[in-house]
């Protein structure tokens, strides 16, 4: 008889958890299930079994693991997916899954690069100041009404989706990273921009963003991220997420042993 795979439900919705299930496609013993939020149209998926929309709330999430038999829920989500992450804390606990959160790590400043760091962005809208700026958002889609409250800047606003609603005379400049460094220092240039206001996703394929304002003498509000569930264990990379999976695939479903 073939001996049960571990289980897997993974969360996704970033790079990492799609290079994650990409490594998972091949992987004997480990029976992936790859979660999509549903809010992307066209997202990235590798080549797993996909469900898409969300589950309803922490209990829709529980039973969703206890009728599937989930053995290890991955939350690769973005970092600044917050409630996604509340929620698997919360649902892992109380069905006694074990959790692991993929998180890549946060950005540093430099030592020639000053941020204004905030908590959110009501405090990022608050941080423009007074005097009319040329603002580029590369914050996603989801929070660019909280800038309808300084409509006195002129701004520019990178997303893959439309927002809701913008302040008055937005544009949006709809693109999908990576970026390079070339090419943000144009954009920076060619609209005039003087602060760019990003989330401390982390990460290498946005980070040239912040190199192309430090060099063009853009200033850098910085939304800083909400904190982790503490009950999680944390990877931060995507072998360090699959050799953490490896180990805990029973015996009999390890290739190694057979
Ligand atoms: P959120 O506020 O934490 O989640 C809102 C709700 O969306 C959750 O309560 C859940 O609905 C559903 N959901 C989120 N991720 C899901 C997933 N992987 N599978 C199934 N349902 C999911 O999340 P968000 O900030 O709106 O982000 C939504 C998705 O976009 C996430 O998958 C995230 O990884 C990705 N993303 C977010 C950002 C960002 O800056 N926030 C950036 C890039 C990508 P129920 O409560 O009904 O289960």
């Amino acid at each position: 008889m073939a001996p049960e795979p571990l289980r897997v439900l993974l969360l996704g919705g970033t790079g990492e958890a799609l290079a994650l299930g990409q490594a998972l496609e091949q992987e004997p013993g480990i029976a992936a299930v790859y979660s999509v939020a549903g809010v992307t149209r066209r997202p990235r998926l590798p080549r797993l079994p996909v469900r898409r929309g969300g589950f309803g709330g922490v209990a829709g999430l529980a039973g969703y693991l206890r009728q599937h038999g989930v053995h290890c829920l991955v939350d690769a989500t973005h970092p600044f997916a917050a409630g996604i992450s509340a929620n698997a804390a919360a649902a892992a606990r109380q069905t006694g899954t074990t959790l692991l959160a993929v998180r890549r790590p946060a950005w540093q400043p430099g030592p020639d690069e000053q941020w204004h760091r905030v908590a959110d962005m009501a405090a990022a809208a608050q941080a423009l100041g007074p005097q009319p700026g040329r603002v580029l958002l590369t914050i996603g889609n989801q929070e660019v009404p909280a800038f309808c409250a300084a409509p006195h800047h002129h701004y520019w606003i990178r997303c893959l989706e439309p927002p809701e609603r913008v302040p008055p005379g937005a544009r949006i400049l709809f693109q999908r990273g990576p970026f390079h460094y070339a090419d943000e220092c144009r954009l920076l240039r060619e609209h005039g921009i003087d602060t760019l206001v990003t989330k401390n996703a982390g990460g290498a394929a946005t980070r040239s963003k912040l190199d192309a304002a430090r060099d063009c003498g853009v200033r850098i509000v910085m939304v800083e991220r909400p904190p982790d569930p503490p009950e999680a264990e944390v990877a931060t990379e995507v072998e360090q997420a699959l050799a953490w999976l490896r180990r805990r695939r029973p015996a009999a479903a390890d290739p190694r042993l057979g």
